[in-house]
């Protein structure tokens, strides 16, 4: 067994897709870091802004959140919107997404808002 796959089966995060990108072992488009959270582009876009805002800490899912990341989840919001009125997409409008688990969507194990722009979005949501 390499490595790496050995260090995958002990800890779970270290095959996270996003904590890679956070540990800068994946290439991504970066708009936004500072000591707590990452802001990237969405490798397939579903709106013409289409970024993602993720914890540098790994959390798996929203179920996963603490007593202790309630401020963290303020700040996630805080920099979609700082990424929404520099991309100028503010008074035209977006939307901040979060899938939680099958049903909900979520394909990634690491807690991310998804936020949409430049286009008018449908409800209910598909
Ligand atoms: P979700 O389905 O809510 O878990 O969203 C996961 C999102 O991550 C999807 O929109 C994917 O396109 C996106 N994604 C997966 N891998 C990468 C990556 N390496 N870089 C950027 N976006 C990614
Ligand atoms: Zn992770």
């Amino acid at each position: 067994m390499r490595f790496t796959e050995k260090v995958a089966k002990m800890d779970p995060q270290a095959d996270c897709p996003f904590c890679r990108i956070e540990a800068k072992q994946t290439q991504s488009r970066i708009l936004y870091e500072d000591e707590q959270v990452l802001a990237f582009e969405d490798i397939h876009p579903q709106a013409p802004l289409h970024i993602l805002i993720v914890p540098r800490k790994h959390i798996a899912t929203l179920l996963n959140l603490q007593e202790e990341d309630v401020s963290l989840m303020g700040r996630l919001v805080w920099v979609a919107n700082r990424i929404a009125r520099e991309k100028r997409v503010d008074r035209s409008g977006f939307r901040i997404v979060i899938n939680c688990n099958r049903n909900g969507g979520q394909t990634v194990g690491h807690l991310h808002l998804h936020l949409l722009a430049g286009r008018r979005m449908g409800w209910p949501p598909g």
